[in-house]
């Protein structure tokens, strides 16, 4: 198995200049204080313009959101400053703060020489570059839960870094996809079991009513209808919605921009997406690939993309994949006629 040449992984010496870490919070929210529940959708946008650039200068980006709230971009560590101390915009009072998830970002390394050590060495390590959590992908293998070299850091910031350094060595970090989540009740994409309000269906054969435990029905995927379980990684569904997360991730943008983009990149309408994909699994590498390339360098790469067993996440110990190299669902995919 082809190592990738993505990371010079052992032995360079490099510079010690992180720079591209950012570490401090860039998406603002800003919420109008109204005690009868006024928005900025009744503000001019000469108002609000006007307002920003005159406390803290130009920003990066304004957009309003749909509940009316403005969500802020900015430049610098001096606007990240400054803007959370604005309390008025012209005589409107309003309140300003951090986005909740937007700054911060989940990336994956690679590393055999961290494999035996504990996390919480290596965030304690690593936080002066901005890594605020560490955690280590297993995988189950016969039973047994497996520590595999590949780590999932979150930093406290919106833009991933490229690269971090560890001691001398240079590591290239990549971002994190989580699986789509596949509720283990209903069997629909975005939710889980414990949130479902959906019924009881069978992931080999689609019927309501039992679960799949001891089925042996034809199989039937309850998101597509093809001749597969609904757990299939084949399956045209679960393709889509990797394709859509991704998206999200890469663009940083909500779910269903990232849905309404993915859809509209889709060559025909109507003719959607799903047969499209179709075509195109039959491809030779589409099946190994759709789990990760991040995955071909690990000896157990099949397992990282198996269906966890019954009542586990597929979000914590399955696959993710780099969006800055070839996934599956590449564009090649959505250019076919
Ligand atoms: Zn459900
Ligand atoms: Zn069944
Ligand atoms: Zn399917």
């Amino acid at each position: 198995m082809g190592k990738r040449k993505s990371g010079p992984f052992s032995g360079q010496q490099i510079s010690s200049n992180f720079s591209n870490v950012t570490n401090f919070p860039t998406f603002f929210m800003i919420k109008r204080n109204s005690t009868v529940n006024e928005t900025f959708h009744t503000v001019s946008p000469f108002l609000v313009e006007k307002a920003i650039t005159e406390t803290i200068g130009e920003v990066k980006s304004t957009k309003k959101l749909r509940s009316g709230d403005l969500l802020v971009e900015v430049h610098s560590r001096k606007q990240s400053q400054q803007i959370v101390k604005v309390k008025n915009f012209s005589n409107i009072p309003i309140s300003v703060s951090p986005h909740a998830s937007l700054n911060s970002s989940k990336g994956v390394i690679t590393c055999g020489e961290l494999l035996n050590v504990a996390t919480e060495e290596i965030l304690k390590e690593l936080q002066s570059q901005g890594v605020s959590h560490v955690r280590r992908i297993s995988i189950r293998r016969d039973g047994q839960l497996l520590n595999t070299k590949h780590l999932i850091l979150t930093f406290d910031s919106a833009k991933l870094p490229e690269h971090i350094k560890v001691e001398y060595m240079r590591l290239s970090v990549r971002a994190y996809i989580p699986n789509p989540l596949r509720c283990f009740q209903c069997q629909r994409f975005g939710h889980s079991k414990t949130s479902c309000r959906g019924t009881l269906t069978c992931a080999r054969c689609a019927e309501v009513g039992h679960d799949s435990s001891r089925c042996t029905a034809a199989e039937k995927c309850v998101n597509c209808k093809d001749a597969h379980t609904s757990f299939s990684r084949n399956c045209s569904a679960w393709k889509l919605e990797k394709e859509i997360i991704t998206t999200k991730i890469k663009k940083q943008i909500s779910y269903p921009e990232a849905r309404k983009l993915v859809k509209s990149m889709t060559p025909t309408p109507g003719n959607s997406f799903v047969s499209v994909a179709k075509k195109s699994s039959s491809a030779p590498s589409a099946d190994r690939n759709t789990d990760a390339s991040v995955v071909s360098n690990s000896q157990p790469s099949e397992s990282l993309t198996r269906e966890p067993l019954r009542g586990t996440s597929s979000l914590g110990v399955t696959g993710f994949t780099t969006p800055r190299y070839p996934s599956v669902l590449s564009p090649s995919v959505f250019s076919s006629p």
